[in-house]
């Protein structure tokens, strides 16, 4: 067998492990959402946010084959080239990306730049915001970009984010003076070893949904029309159980990835 052909194979059965991977997920997200309290649950079925940041585009396609539409992605650079790929665009005209990882200042023009982007769920300052509407304004992108403001629920340093009180101000700031953006709703990525605790519930996702209740009682939104976004590979049910909207989930779907430096 030749080295082209073996590899041929491994992506065909990487194409098929992904496809059923991506209805295994879909499966498990309807059935936490049916056991959960419909009372802390979200108000429709969460959104599912394939992560597919380091993996080739053969497998997001394979996804999108199956009717997966959210991607997430959390380098600037992989992001631009996905979205910008022509194979990409001629056979997933409708996908639409999710940026969840951090943003250098001198990358945001980048980001406004990308037409399919759906939501930048990673806003964590006030500089932040008020760049990426200028950098929108000046795209004249067609309609405004959904962001979300990311909340530090764990006050772990490396992970970044704003308190529950920052964050609530900062939605705030951009519904008041960031005309090219729209805000959706909140962010974590949480504790996971708040997850594996014993009752069940996670206390970073907990402080997740005082977030929006913070931001209902001082602006009068609806909290079913603030989204959060939370939960990964290992506790998208969790997450699911205590609110979440959007769940973002990669190695379940795609395989371990293999770590960048
Ligand atoms: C990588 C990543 C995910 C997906 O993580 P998995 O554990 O592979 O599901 C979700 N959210 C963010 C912010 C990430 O960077």
């Amino acid at each position: 067998m030749s080295s082209s052909t073996s590899a041929d194979s491994t992506m065909s059965s990487a194409i098929a492990d992904v496809k059923e991977n991506v209805a295994t997920v879909l499966q498990r997200i309807t059935a936490a959402y049916e056991r959960a309290d419909p009372n802390r649950r979200a108000s429709s079925m969460p959104r599912l946010v394939a992560v597919s940041k380091t993996k080739p585009l053969e497998l997001v396609i394979a996804c999108y084959e199956v009717g997966q539409r959210h991607f997430g992605e959390n380098y600037v650079q992989e992001l631009d080239d996905k979205a910008n790929n022509e194979q990409i665009n001629e056979l997933c005209p409708d996908i639409k990306w999710h940026f969840i990882g951090t943003v250098q200042t001198n990358k945001i023009p980048k980001l406004a730049s990308i037409p399919n982007l759906f939501c930048l769920e990673t806003v964590g300052s006030e500089k932040m915001a008020k760049n990426l509407n200028k950098a929108c304004e000046k795209e004249s992108r067609s309609e405004r970009l959904g962001v979300m403001v990311q909340v530090n629920t764990s006050a772990e340093e490396q992970k970044g984010g704003l308190t529950l009180d920052e964050a609530a101000e900062l939605a705030q700031l951009i519904d008041k003076s960031c005309p090219a953006l729209r805000f959706v709703g909140f962010m974590t990525i949480g504790s996971l070893e708040m997850s594996q605790a014993q009752d069940g519930s996670n206390p970073d996702f907990e402080r997740l949904a005082q977030t929006r209740n913070k931001y209902c009682a001082l602006t009068g939104a609806a909290p079913a029309s603030v989204e959060l976004s939370m939960g990964m590979s290992q506790d998208f049910e969790t997450a699911i159980a205590q609110g979440s909207t959007n769940v973002r989930v990669g190695s379940t779907i795609f395989g371990p990835r293999i770590k960048r430096t």
